[in-house]
């Protein structure tokens, strides 16, 4: 992903107990992702003793570990970080007998019932896969961009936003992750622009009124990012006003980029429908339209794209995984 992490955050990722894996084995399920639905397909498939391998790229937890705080995860009122959550939902699993590999998926086989997936750290044969491989972050595809990636430009506030202290930053993207974005940036930095191409968000009502009632907050409508410039780091921006085309310079030390996010299904484009963008087409119950493969999560076309929607995929997804192989 083209995430530059902090160096705090990724050293207590790096804590996270994950069990090592033999390889060539075959398992009953094979989970890809380990973000909230890949581990609650764990817990659900662990609990009813399968035998069970998650297989995660990146980061236990997925995106949600880029959440300074997740207020509507049911059962924490009091909020809980990103991180400690995919924390809890892993050890949970673990606690119930789930595997789980540090390692990437270079490429899948579908075989009924023999599956082959191959990783970087070894083959393994499934009897049916769960994919829940989320979804990375979409860039802004301008000049500059990946250029001053880690020397300005970043996809994570939370990660990065301490780099930033006393100066000004901007975010570019108008919907809920952008202003969680800029909400958090506004406890470092001396002042954040939220460029949106359009005049009205798309974010949630709560977080735009958050958003307008900090005063470090100043939206930018109807623009794009032309350019981003610099000299070694990022030092402006070359902005397009979409009503007009007027062009404006804007200097600042940070560009935060939150404008969505593309599936991570490169390796099923041929073998399972997908749809226009990408994302995997499954039916309610999870079901693709290969026996024994499973979508669940960000990765699935219509998703609501949101931590809980997701663990309830993950579950759904089990479950039709256990009827299937039950036959
Ligand atoms: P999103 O809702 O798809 O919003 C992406 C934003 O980026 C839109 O405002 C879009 O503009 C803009 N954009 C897209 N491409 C652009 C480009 N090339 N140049 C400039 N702007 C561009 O994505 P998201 O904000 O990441 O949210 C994804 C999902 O996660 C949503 O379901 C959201 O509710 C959820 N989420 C929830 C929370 C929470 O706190 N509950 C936090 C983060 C995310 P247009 O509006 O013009 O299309």
């Amino acid at each position: 992903m083209p995430r530059v992490r902090g160096s705090e955050l990724q050293s207590k990722i790096m804590t996270l107990p994950v069990t090592q894996s033999d390889s060539s084995r075959t398992y009953q399920v094979v989970i890809i992702g380990g973000g909230p639905a890949g581990l609650t397909a764990g817990l659900y498939c662990a609990r009813s003793k399968f035998s069970a391998l998650l297989i995660e790229q990146g980061i236990i937890g997925g995106k949600i570990t880029y959440a300074e705080r997740v207020e509507n995860y049911p059962g924490f009122p009091r909020s809980i970080s990103g991180i400690e959550l995919g924390q809890l939902i892993h050890d949970q699993a673990a606690g119930y007998g789930l595997e789980t590999l540090l390692a990437e998926v270079t490429k899948v086989m579908p075989r009924r019932k023999h599956n082959l997936v191959s990783s970087s750290e070894g083959e393994f044969v499934a009897e049916s896969i769960i994919i829940a491989s989320g979804s990375q972050f979409r860039k802004l595809d301008v000049p500059g961009e990946d250029a001053y990636v880690g020397k300005g430009v970043s996809y994570c506030a939370t990660c990065d936003g301490p780099l930033f202290k006393g100066k000004t930053v901007a975010v570019i993207g108008g919907g809920d992750s952008a202003l969680a974005e800029a909400l958090h940036l506004a406890k470092f930095a001396s002042s954040v622009k939220v460029i949106h191409r359009r005049s009205q968000l798309r974010a949630s009502k709560i977080l735009e009124e958050r958003a307008a009632a900090e005063h470090k907050i100043e939206f930018i409508w109807d623009t794009v990012v032309a350019r981003i410039e610099g000299d070694g780091v990022v030092g402006q921006l070359r902005l397009r006003n979409t009503k007009n085309d007027k062009i404006s310079m804007l200097e600042l030390a940070g560009v935060f980029v939150a404008v969505g996010s593309k599936p991570n299904t490169s390796q099923w484009r041929g073998l399972l429908p997908l749809d226009e963008e990408g994302y995997i087409i499954t039916n309610e119950m999870m079901e693709t339209t290969v026996p024994g493969v499973f979508g669940a999560g960000d990765v699935r076309h219509n998703s609501a794209r949101q931590a809980i929607t997701a663990a309830g995929d993950g579950a759904t997804a089990a479950i039709s995984a256990a009827r299937f192989l039950s036959f």
